[in-house]
C-alpha cells in the first residue's frame, strides 16, 4: 500500500476527538482553531476555542468585539498578535466575503494573519479541498517515512508543498483525510524525540525505520528558548493589563519584570504592535 493509502485507512479510527474536527464545525471554527494552534498545544487551545466559538459563532460577531475583549479572551495562549490578526481577518471576512470564510487558497492567503499553512489547512479541513497542508509534523513524517531522513531540516516552502502534494490521492475528500492523518501521525506517533514505530501504521514501509533510524546530521531548525526572552516579558506585561479593569500606572508594570531596559523595550513593542495603549494621563491599558 502507498503511504497515502495507509494513512487514509488509519486516520478515521485513530484520530483524537478534537472539537474543531467534529462534523458540525464551520470553516470559521476551523480558521479560529488554526490561528490558535499555530504556536500553542492542543490541550491549551481546546477550552479557549470552545469559549470563542460560543461567544463569536460567526466572523461578524468577532469583528464587532473590542480589541481589549479579544485580547482578554485570548488569555494565555501566547503570541497575542495572533488574536489581533484574527480580529482583523474577521472584519475582512464580514465586510468583503459576506461573513463566509473563503474556500480558495489565494483568497484565504490575502486575509490578515493567514499564511501558506493556515490557508491550506482551512481549505482542506474546512472545505475538504485537495491541497497540501505542511506543518512541522508533516515535514518530519515525510522526511522519515518517504526520504529516510531522521529530521526534515529547515523549511523549504515550495519544495515541501510539492513533496506532500505528490503523496496526496487525486480525489479531494481522500486528500483532505490524508493531510489530517499525516499531521496526526507527526503529533502523536512520529514525534520529534520519541517516534513510536511499533505503534505506527507506516512501520512496514517507512524508509528511515528500514535503514535502522540513522542519526540525522544535516542542518537543523533553530530552537527558541523562552525563559528570560522578550516574549516572556511581553507576556508578563500583558498579564497585568488583562487582569486590570482600569488602566494601570507604570509602577504596576515595573513590578512585573525587574530588568528595566528589557521591560521598557518590551512595553514599547507592545505599544507599537497595538497590543497596549497609553492614555493621556500616562496610564496603560489593553487597546479599546
Ligand atoms: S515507522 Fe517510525 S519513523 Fe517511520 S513514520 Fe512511523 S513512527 Fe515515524
Amino acid at each position: 500500500m502507498s503511504t497515502a493509502a495507509v494513512v487514509l485507512d488509519w486516520y478515521p479510527a485513530a484520530a483524537r476527538d478534537l472539537p474543531w474536527r467534529r462534523p458540525d464545525t464551520t470553516p470559521w471554527g476551523v480558521l479560529v482553531s488554526e490561528f490558535m494552534l499555530q504556536q500553542t498545544p492542543v490541550a491549551r487551545v481546546e477550552p479557549v476555542w470552545t469559549e470563542w466559538l460560543a461567544r463569536w459563532p460567526a466572523p461578524s460577531d468577532l469583528a464587532t468585539a473590542s480589541r481589549a475583549d479579544v485580547l482578554r479572551a485570548w488569555g494565555k495562549l501566547g503570541y497575542p498578535r495572533r488574536a489581533l490578526r484574527l480580529h482583523e481577518a474577521a472584519g475582512v471576512i464580514a465586510t468583503r466575503h459576506g461573513d463566509a470564510v473563503p474556500a480558495d487558497v489565494d483568497a484565504l492567503e490575502a486575509l490578515p494573519g493567514v499564511g501558506s499553512y493556515t490557508a491550506r489547512a482551512v481549505a482542506a479541513f474546512g472545505y475538504g479541498r485537495r491541497c497540501p497542508v505542511v506543518d512541522t509534523n508533516v515535514r518530519r513524517v515525510v522526511a522519515r517515512a518517504v526520504h529516510g531522513r531522521g529530521d526534515a531540516g529547515p523549511a523549504r516552502t515550495t519544495a515541501d508543498l510539492a513533496d506532500v502534494d505528490a503523496l496526496l490521492p487525486p480525489d479531494a475528500h481522500s486528500a483532505a483525510v490524508v493531510s489530517a492523518g499525516l499531521m496526526e501521525l507527526g503529533a502523536v506517533i512520529c514525534t520529534a524525540r520519541g517516534p513510536r514505530c511499533g505503534a505506527c501504521p507506516l512501520h512496514e514501509t517507512c524508509a528511515w525505520r528500514a535503514a535502522g533510524r540513522p542519526e540525522y546530521t544535516g542542518p537543523r531548525r533553530p530552537v527558541q528558548g523562552f525563559a528570560g526572552t522578550d516574549r516572556q516579558v511581553r507576556g508578563r506585561l500583558l498579564d497585568v493589563l488583562r487582569g486590570a479593569d482600569e488602566p494601570v500606572e507604570r509602577a504596576a508594570l515595573d513590578a512585573a519584570w525587574s530588568d528595566a531596559a528589557q521591560r521598557d523595550r518590551c512595553l514599547d513593542s507592545l505599544l507599537v504592535d497595538g497590543l497596549a495603549e497609553q492614555h493621556d494621563d500616562g496610564r496603560f491599558a489593553l487597546p479599546a
